[in-house]
């Protein structure tokens, strides 16, 4: 019975409806709590029925979930998780890899991408795309965000002190951090802080956060843009987001994903398309870097189609912060002369 009303009102709150001349339409999902075995007390049925809710979020819109032995355990693992990531960020247990973006031609490394990692989480180890995603469930995101920034900025700094003047670095934003409206200040403070000039500096943002910066006319990436630093859209070609939108925008570049990199290899359409991707991005004015790059053969098919740069396995793994600088120092990487 419950199953079925809760299918009703999923229908129901699933039409799309009219707001301020726009079409919107929710997502909307089901956690079902049953008394009196999920909780004699309303408000334990409620929060067994809200931690189902969180399950039933793992899977597509529409999905109803039924509380259980299991959806208790994950929530009590994800309580923990919760509080474990808490004290990492106090007791500073986070590190940062660091992945190079070479030049497509040169293989030079022009670029490094920050990459989070906690290295000695108690409950095992966690990808770094579970962490982020609990990060910013929990709103930690935000001065985790913040660690990153300064972290790699200190970083960049002491790698232009060392002689690689012209290394660029890359930093991954989360929806929440771009939400906060004193992004742009708080950014350029901590560049202030560790010395760094702003064109050293790239961001990359996902095709969600672009598409809803678009809706208030580029309120944000503007701001940002007017800093001085580079605009790139990550994981290109995962959503729906065209090229002229994109060019249309203060974005400076797309990092084409793994997908559509990989997907190039396989037959004569997907590697018309990733070609013809890369091309009208350079029609639009659009820097094209490729993500994911694991073979020689992509390797070559994306400098062929006149890609900018690359990144990958195929180049090296993400690596800590010296072992980045042995990479640079192996000759792979352009020791910048100013
Ligand atoms: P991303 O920004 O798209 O980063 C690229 C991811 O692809 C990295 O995974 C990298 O290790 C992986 N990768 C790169 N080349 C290859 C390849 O050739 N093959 C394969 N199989 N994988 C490759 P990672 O480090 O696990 O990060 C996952 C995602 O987590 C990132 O995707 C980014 O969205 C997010 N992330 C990582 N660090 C941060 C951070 O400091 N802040 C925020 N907001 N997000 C972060
Ligand atoms: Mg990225
Ligand atoms: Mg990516």
């Amino acid at each position: 019975d419950a199953e079925s009303v809760a299918e009703r009102l999923i229908q129901l709150m699933q039409q799309p409806a009219d707001i301020e001349g726009k079409t919107l339409s929710a997502q909307i999902y089901a956690g079902i709590g049953l008394f009196p075995q999920d909780g004699s007390e309303a408000e334990v049925l409620s929060a067994n029925a809200y931690a189902a809710m969180e399950e039933a979020r793992s899977g597509q819109p529409g999905n109803i979930c039924f509380h259980s032995g299991t959806v208790k355990l994950r929530t009590l693992q994800r309580q923990d998780l919760e509080l474990e990531l808490k004290s990492a960020l106090e007791t500073g247990s986070f590190t940062l890899n660091y992945l190079p973006i070479v030049d497509a031609v040169s293989h030079e490394v022009r670029s490094v991408e920050a990459l989070l990692r906690w290295p000695d989480s108690v409950m095992g180890s966690h990808s770094t795309s579970k962490i982020i995603g609990l990060a910013e469930r929990t709103g930690l995101i935000v001065p985790i965000g913040e660690w990153v920034l300064r972290e790699s900025f200190g970083q960049l700094r002491a790698w232009h002190d060392a002689g690689w003047s012209q290394m660029r670095l890359a930093v991954n934003i989360s929806m929440q951090e771009f939400s906060r409206p004193d992004i742009a200040p708080r950014i350029a403070a901590l560049m202030l802080e560790a010395g760094i000039q702003p064109e050293y500096v790239d961001l990359e943002i996902t095709e969600k956060m672009l598409a809803r910066d678009a809706m208030t006319g580029f309120q944000v990436l503007d701001t940002l843009k007017a800093l001085g630093i580079r605009l790139h859209v990550d994981d290109y070609g995962t959503a729906a987001c065209s090229l002229a939108q994109v060019s249309h925008s203060p974005i400076d570049g797309i990092k084409l994903d793994n997908s559509l990199v990989s997907a190039a290899e396989c037959c004569a359409q997907d590697h018309a398309a990733c070609h013809a991707a890369i091309a009208s991005a350079h029609a639009l004015g659009l820097a094209v870097i490729a993500e994911g790059v694991e073979t020689q053969k992509q390797a070559d098919g994306l400098q062929a189609f006149g890609c900018d740069m690359l990144q990958g396995f195929f180049f090296t793994r993400p690596l800590e912060a010296c072992a980045a600088q042995e990479y640079f120092e192996s000759g792979q990487g352009d020791h910048g002369d100013g």
